[in-house]
């Protein structure tokens, strides 16, 4: 009855832990939640205000397809001041989040059969999009021993006649992994020897610790800038998940056929959560250290504590709101009338004999490990962590 398209595609399963928790909790349940993927603060006042302003004053119609002008312009002013990069405003369009961003870059770029490269381990979304827009995902190995970093000759070794582009995400989910400018300029280095385009979905770059600096691949230079897309939205860096605000920059011929497709599907962003979207990239910003210095506390008692348990093995994460523990030990190991086989079957039995909710690693492509994230209270994450340290226990 439906399309072949339609019995191919995987639901997130992220969003579907999450509701998963999220009804736990409704029935009463005292569910420790390590599944969102969003933070747990709220939208700043001034971002509010901006929208009922935009309400009261009637901003309520449709707006020019890619965004009204005055968002392309504080996205333009965005990506100088935080990223050194020129855009003009035909090379900016904004979606309705990065996720619909990602969604207008594959439409607009993958023909049948056109092969799209994914380090692997990779966020849950770009094989399905690949796959639904009729490309084949080329999945490259990334390594828990070398901080799950790519290297440039395992990019070259999966490159074939039919490589079209390779879709980086970096500060990374699942993997809070980050580049320094000389891996990006080793990646950058293959990518303009073989020709193909490069996503750069850098939705996290707001979130980074230890000193680190998020740089874009597409400054390096202006030859690797023509073959860069690069995503980025609100929902992460401004808490406004829910406000559905993403964009995307890079050739003024991709953005317009981006345009001209969402054109035929959504139409504009919402109208008010653009004029939201003016006041978070040009009011004050000091919400986001906030955050980052929260966030930064409890990755680091997340760790060290996860870290300490026997048996779990935890590169430390650099960027955004994540762990991503290796914890293959206690594969073929029991308890009750749970075996452990996978990284789903952990999480299984983490969610119902512990009430902690987490995401498989099988889900992002790699089954020794499981995702944690902390957009979650210290009090919480304290509770969690000793829940998992108590089950694991019981595995024998
Ligand atoms: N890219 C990555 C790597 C993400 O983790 C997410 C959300 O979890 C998104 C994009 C989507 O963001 P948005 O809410 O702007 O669609």
């Amino acid at each position: 009855m439906l399309s072949e398209r339609s019995y191919k595609i995987k639901p997130s399963p992220t969003l579907s832990i999450d509701s998963k928790a999220k009804a736990l909790k409704a029935k009463g349940i005292d569910v420790v939640n390590f599944g969102v993927g969003e933070p747990d603060f709220d939208t700043p006042d001034n971002i509010k205000e901006a929208a009922i302003k935009a309400i009261k004053d009637g901003f309520t119609k449709y707006t020019p397809v890619g965004g009204i002008d005055a968002l392309k312009d504080a996205i333009i002013e965005k990506f100088k001041r935080d990223n050194n990069l020129d855009y003009k405003r035909e090379e900016i369009i904004v979606s309705c989040g990065a996720k619909h961003s990602l969604y207008n870059v594959a439409q607009a770029l993958f023909s049948p059969g056109d092969e799209v490269l994914i380090p692997s381990p990779y966020w849950v979304t770009y094989p399905e999009q690949v796959v639904l827009n009729d490309a084949v995902p080329v999945f490259i190995r990334t390594h828990e021993s070398d901080s799950f970093m790519l290297n440039p000759e395992s990019i070259e070794s999966h490159i074939t006649k039919k490589t079209k582009a390779i879709i980086l995400n970096y500060p990374s989910n699942p993997t809070g992994l980050t580049y320094n400018k000389k891996k990006l300029e080793q990646i950058a280095e293959v990518v303009l020897k073989y020709n193909i385009y490069i996503i750069s979905d850098e939705i996290y770059e707001k979130l980074t610790y230890d000193g680190f600096k998020h740089i874009s691949i597409a400054s390096l230079d202006n030859s690797i800038k023509e073959k860069t897309i690069v995503i980025s939205g609100l929902s992460k860096s401004y808490a406004m998940t829910g406000w559905r605000i993403g964009f995307a920059a890079g050739p003024k011929e991709i953005i317009k056929a981006m345009t001209d497709i969402q054109s035929q599907s959504t139409s504009n962003p919402n109208s008010i959560s653009q004029m939201a979207a003016i006041e978070a990239l040009k009011g004050p910003q000091d919400f986001i250290k906030t955050m980052i210095d929260e966030f930064d506390k409890r990755r680091k008692l997340l760790v060290s504590e996860l870290k300490s348990i026997k048996g779990v093995r935890c590169v430390n994460p650099t960027g955004a709101f994540y762990v991503f523990p290796n914890v293959s030990s206690f594969y073929g190991k029991k308890a009750n009338n749970f075996k452990i086989l996978s990284s789903s079957d952990l999480a299984m039995y983490l969610l119902e004999k512990a009430n902690v909710a987490l995401v498989h690693g099988g889900a992002f492509g790699d089954d020794n490990h499981i995702r944690l994230s902390y957009a979650t209270s210290i009090d919480e994450i304290k509770k969690g962590v000793e829940r998992i340290k108590e089950a694991l226990k019981q595995l024998a």
